[in-house]
C-alpha cells in the first residue's frame, strides 16, 4: 500500500493595505464605513479632514456598526507640506480624496512628493471660477507615470460608475457606441424646504453653470437648464422632469470613446428645487464673487452653504429611490442597438446600513470599489486614469456584491426617448 502524500495546504495571504481618506463629509462617511467592512482588503484606515470632530463622529459610528477602530486626524488639505507630513506619518498605500474638488491638485502634489497612490470622485475646479475640466489633472500624467504611481480619477457614481457602465456595454453589447445619454434621477424626498444632496457649494456651482453637450466633434454650449423632458424610470420609481446639464464624465468619455457622436447628461430636479434656486440666484446668493460685509470678505455661495441643511444629515428624513444609468445607442454586428444600464438605490436602506442618504451612498460605494481595484492591484498601473480606461468587469462584479446592483435592458431602437 502506498502511503498517501501529505496534503500541504498553502495559505493564500491577502495583503491588506492601509489607506488614508481625506474628507469627513457625507461621501467620506460612506467610504470609511464601506472600507471598514472589508477587513480582508483594507488594513489600517485613517480618516483626516479639516474638522477632526467630524472624523471622530464617523469613527464612533464605524465602531458601533462594523466593530472596527479607525484612526482620525485633522488636516488642511490645501497645505501640501502638512499633507505630506501626515502621509509620511500614516504611511498609507493609497490616499482617497473625498474632500472638495478644490483639493484635487494639492492632494495629487502631496501624493507625488510622499510616494503614494491617489484616487478621487470629482475633477479639479478652481475656487474662483466655476469651471470643472480634466486638463489640470491630465497634465499630471507624466509625473505619475515617472513616479510609478497611479491616480484614478472620478470613482464615484457620476462620474465613476456611469463611465464603467459605458465601458461595460461597449465591451459586451456593442461594436461601436454612437449616442450616450446619462440620466441621473433622484426620486427621493428629504422633507426639507430646500437642500442639496451633496456639498451645496459644489452642487449649486454645477447646476447654475452653462450647459455643454458633445455633438459631432465638439462641445456645444446652451443656457443652464434650457432643455428638459420627462423621463420614466423602470421598476416604478416614477416619471420625472430631467434637465440637460454639463457633467465632467462627458469630457473623458468622448475622448476615450471617439465613436461617440452625441453625449448628453441629464438630471432630475423638482419644481420646488428650481423655484428656490431661481430666487437665490436672483438675489445674488449663488455668486462666487467675494463681497465686503461688516468689514469682512465673504463669498455669498459659501455663506449660503453654511445656512443650508448639511447633506450628511439628510439620511434621517429622506425617503424614496434614486435611479442613475446610461442609455446607449450604437451598432452590433452591423445592426442598430439600444441598451439601458442602470442602478436603483433606496435612500432608507442606505440609512439603515451606514447612516447616510443614497446620494452619499451611491458615491461612497464606487469610491470604496475604486480603492479596492487599486489596493488589490486589479487596476493599478502608473499614470493618471479615468474609470473607462480600465477593464469594467471586476468593478461591475463588485457593484453587485457591495450594495449597488445593476440591470441591463435592451430598448427598442428609435423608442429611447432621446434624439440623435
Ligand atoms: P461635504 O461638504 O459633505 O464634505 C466635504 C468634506 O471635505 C468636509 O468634511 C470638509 O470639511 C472637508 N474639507 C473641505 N475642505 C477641506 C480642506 N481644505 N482640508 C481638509 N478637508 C476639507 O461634501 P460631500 O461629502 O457631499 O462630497 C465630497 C466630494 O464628493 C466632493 O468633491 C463632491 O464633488 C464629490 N461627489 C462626487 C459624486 C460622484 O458621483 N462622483 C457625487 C457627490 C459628490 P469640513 O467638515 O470642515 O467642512
Amino acid at each position: 500500500m502506498h502511503s498517501r502524500e501529505p496534503i500541504v495546504s498553502i495559505p493564500i495571504f491577502q495583503i491588506m493595505k492601509d489607506i488614508l481618506i481625506i474628507g469627513a463629509g457625507g461621501v467620506g462617511s460612506v467610504v470609511a464605513h464601506k472600507c471598514a467592512m472589508l477587513g480582508d482588503t483594507f488594513g489600517k484606515i485613517t480618516l483626516a479632514s479639516r474638522t477632526k470632530s467630524k472624523c471622530d463622529a464617523i469613527a464612533e459610528s464605524i465602531k458601533s456598526r462594523v466593530g472596527k477602530e479607525i484612526a482620525t486626524a485633522a488636516i488642511d488639505a490645501d497645505d501640501v507640506a502638512a499633507t505630506v507630513a501626515l502621509i509620511r506619518e500614516v504611511k498609507p498605500f493609497l490616499l482617497i480624496n473625498v474632500a472638495l474638488p478644490y483639493q484635487d491638485l494639492p492632494l495629487m502634489d502631496a501624493c507625488l512628493e510622499a510616494g503614494v497612490h491617489y484616487m478621487d470622485t470629482a475633477n479639479y475646479e478652481p475656487p474662483n471660477e466655476a469651471k470643472f475640466e480634466y486638463h489640470w489633472q491630465w497634465a499630471y500624467q507624466e509625473k505619475f507615470e515617472k513616479a510609478g504611481l497611479c491616480a484614478l480619477l472620478g470613482s464615484g457614481f457620476d462620474p465613476g460608475t456611469t463611465n464603467v457602465f459605458t465601458a461595460y456595454v461597449l465591451k459586451h453589447h456593442f461594436d461601436e457606441i454612437h449616442y450616450l445619454d446619462i440620466v441621473d434621477v433622484n426620486g427621493g424626498d428629504h422633507g426639507k424646504a430646500f437642500a442639496t444632496n451633496f456639498n451645496p457649494e459644489i452642487n449649486i456651482r454645477e447646476v447654475t453653470a452653462p450647459c455643454r453637450h458633445w455633438q459631432k466633434d465638439k462641445f456645444v454650449e446652451t443656457p443652464a437648464m434650457s432643455r428638459h423632458q420627462p423621463f420614466t424610470c423602470p421598476e416604478e420609481v416614477g416619471t420625472f422632469e430631467i434637465y440637460r446639464m454639463y457633467h465632467e464624465e462627458l469630457e473623458s468619455l468622448t475622448k476615450h470613446i471617439p465613436t461617440i457622436r452625441k453625449a448628453q447628461f441629464w438630471m432630475s430636479f423638482s419644481q420646488n428645487y428650481l423655484k428656490h434656486l431661481e430666487v437665490l440666484q436672483n438675489v445674488g446668493m449663488t455668486s462666487i464673487t467675494p463681497i465686503e460685509y461688516n468689514g469682512q470678505s465673504i463669498v455669498p455661495l459659501q455663506f449660503l452653504k453654511a445656512v443650508l441643511p448639511d447633506p450628511g444629515d439628510l439620511g434621517k428624513t429622506t425617503q424614496g429611490r434614486t435611479c442613475i444609468g446610461c442609455i446607449v445607442r450604437g451598432v452590433k454586428d452591423g445592426l442598430d442597438k439600444a441598451i439601458y444600464i442602470y442602478n436603483i438605490c433606496n435612500h432608507e436602506d442606505c440609512f439603515e446600513e451606514v447612516g447616510s442618504q443614497a446620494i452619499s451612498y451611491t458615491t461612497g460605494v464606487p469610491a470604496m470599489i475604486g480603492a479596492k481595484m487599486l489596493v488589490e492591484g486589479t487596476w493599478l498601473k502608473p499614470g493618471v486614469w479615468n474609470m473607462e480606461q480600465n477593464d469594467p468587469d471586476p468593478f461591475m462584479d463588485d457593484l453587485n456584491k457591495h450594495g449597488l446592483p445593476w440591470e441591463v435592458v435592451e430598448l427598442p431602437v428609435g423608442e429611447t426617448g432621446f434624439e440623435d
